[in-house]
């Protein structure tokens, strides 16, 4: 332990790279791009800072083109799972004891490193893999994986900072110690910011993760573990185990030193997890910490009094960016019918002018859905609203996979707000409308909150304050992160911290105190400075 009590710089939101024609940033990603368009990658399980080829097999290809090969990956089976918990619990010995200073030093270089160094191979990487735009791989890759680690610096200095109060001749303290087992990290495939912080922030309290990545962000994922290697985190702090989630799970979830789950998916498979722990319960040393943030259903509600333009603006950025992809994309939407042939009229003109196609054309603000499953997915959802009597395709619905697995932008309205898709998670760009009565305000939002069982994120447009005022009330618990007057993505770590409740899941609030409490297992120490040396009390006297 080294005599200081460190602070850590105050930390700022990563600027955002604009990616500007002409400009160094644009020409250096676009040749990290065509590197890798030129490369073919073998990528192994990592136990233990070791890299284990299994044989068994899986092509990497890109979403927006899927004959192209990136790459392969192996995929661990169940004795690869048991020999990275193992290599977890021997790397927990060294870590879970590292000073403090020394585990932030490490995420401080990966910040920098990312920041730096690794921006052009991490956004690439994402933008090949996950098929996001310039834009979208920037502020999530980069930008809000480097907010994470500096932020999180900063909020587990202030956790160790709180401390209880002495008493008379007492010193009381309270020591944060990490977990005592290794915890289950579960990615999805969106976000490789939350690939990141599903790891880091456990790791950054002094744990330890067994991480069973995405099948569909492997790529990604595999550089991010590069980058973990140059930063100098010590083997078997983080295991990389791609492969089957139902196999990883069944040994992880089962394991007497399971001490946390953190997992982002979705909403059945988080339940599934939390019933396999509930099954076990007698069989762990320590009651596992159950951290999920899973699906959403999340909402547009307009008012009369909205600026229209503003309104059509969120609607476009909020359910197509990401090719409606993000937890946090909106997908349902209730606009009063006094507004709506206006508003219709600029979002089928601004709709018309969107370019979707491969992410390295970087004027397009679409790439492809994830995979085929989804592809089908969607494609079935917008074929249930064009055969139905209870709804229309306003724009939109062409399904393409000859290239890539690209859907376009679907604009349906529905006379029922309880509507198939104004109901059911699609996570695709696919957005339902539902016109109500403006006399019928209150009760409309009483529809919204009632709609789904999810309460991920939700939107208000309105400049009538009295609207305002009603919305928050009513939709109280329609959303954990709730915005007015702006599309309900794009959380900033340290300014909205993100999360949900109902179905959507712990609302443990990534990108703050909250997630990183999780985390750690307080023991409250009390020393007594001057202890008493008669067993008798005064009133005995
Ligand atoms: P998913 O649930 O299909 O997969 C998530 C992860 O769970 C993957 O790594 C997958 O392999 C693994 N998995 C699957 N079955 C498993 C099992 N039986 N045991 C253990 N692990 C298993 O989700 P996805 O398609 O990758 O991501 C999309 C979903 O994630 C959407 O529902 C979206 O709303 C949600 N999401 C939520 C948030 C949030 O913050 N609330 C953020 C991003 C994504």
């Amino acid at each position: 332990m080294a005599d200081g009590i460190f602070k850590v710089a105050v930390p700022k939101n990563e600027p955002v790279k604009q990616y500007m024609a002409g400009s160094s940033e644009r020409e250096n990603l676009e040749t990290q791009l065509d590197k890798m368009m030129g490369e073919s990658v073998d990528i192994p399980l990592i136990i233990g800072g070791k890299e284990i080829r299994t044989g068994n097999i899986t092509e990497i290809n890109p979403p927006h083109n899927h004959k192209h090969v990136l790459g392969t990956y192996h995929k661990a089976n169940s004795e690869h799972v048991e020999m990275a918990i193992e290599s977890a619990l021997e790397a927990w010995e060294e870590w879970s004891v590292m000073p403090w200073e020394m585990r932030v030093s490490i995420i401080l270089k990966l910040a920098d490193l990312l920041a730096g160094p690794w921006r052009d191979v991490i956004n690439a990487a994402t933008m090949l893999g996950q098929s996001k735009n310039v834009m979208q791989a920037e502020v999530d890759a980069a930008c809000e994986s480097i907010d994470f680690m500096r932020f999180n610096a900063q909020f587990m200095r202030e956790i160790y900072e709180e401390q209880p109060i002495p008493g008379e001749n007492i010193w009381n303290r309270l020591e944060y110690r990490p977990l005592e087992g290794f915890v289950l990290a579960i990615s999805p495939f969106n976000f490789t910011s939350i690939a990141t912080n599903l790891n880091l922030s456990p790791v950054q309290m002094g744990n330890v993760t067994v991480w069973k990545p995405s099948g569909t962000a492997v790529y990604s994922g595999y550089y991010l573990m590069k980058m973990y290697r140059e930063a100098g985190l010590p083997p078997g702090v983080i295991n990389f185990l791609p492969g089957s989630g139902a196999e990883i799970g069944a040994v992880a979830l089962n394991h007497p030193q399971l001490a946390g789950v953190h997992f982002t998916g979705s909403t059945p498979v988080f339940q599934h997890i939390w019933k396999t722990v509930g099954d076990n319960i007698q069989n762990y040393r320590t009651y596992p910490r159950l951290v999920g943030e899973t699906g959403g259903k999340d909402f547009i509600f307009a008012h009369e009094s909205a600026n229209l333009k503003e309104l059509a603006t969120a609607i476009i950025r909020g359910s197509f960016e990401y090719q409606g992809q993000k937890c946090s994309a909106s997908s349902r939407m209730y606009i009063p019918s006094n507004i709506w042939p206006e508003l219709k009229e600029i979002l089928l003109s601004d709709m018309a002018t969107i370019k979707m196609g491969d992410v390295r054309d970087l004027s397009v603000f679409m790439g492809a859905v994830i995979d085929r499953d989804s592809f089908n997915t969607i494609e079935k959802y917008i074929e249930y609203a064009r055969s139905s009597n209870d709804a229309q395709i306003l724009f939109g619905g062409e399904c393409d996979d000859s290239t890539g697995y690209f859907i376009s932008p679907t604009l349906i309205e529905t006379t029922d707000p309880h509507f198939k898709t104004m109901e059911e998670e699609i996570f695709g760009p696919v957005m339902t409308m539902y016109q109500y009565d403006p006399s019928k305000f209150e009760e409309t939002l009483e529809v919204c909150d009632k709609t789904s069982p999810y309460a991920l994120t939700g939107a208000i447009f309105a400049n009538d304050r009295n609207a305002i005022r009603a919305a928050m009330k009513t939709l109280r618990h329609a959303a954990g992160n709730f915005y007015i007057n702006d599309k309900p993505t794009g959380a900033v770590v340290g300014q909205q911290p993100f999360g949900g409740s109902r179905a959507s899941g712990t609302n443990d609030k990534a990108g703050s105190h909250a997630n990183l409490h999780r985390w750690v297992s307080a023991r409250t120490i009390k020393e007594n400075l001057l202890p008493s040396r008669d067993y008798r009390y005064p009133h005995m006297g």
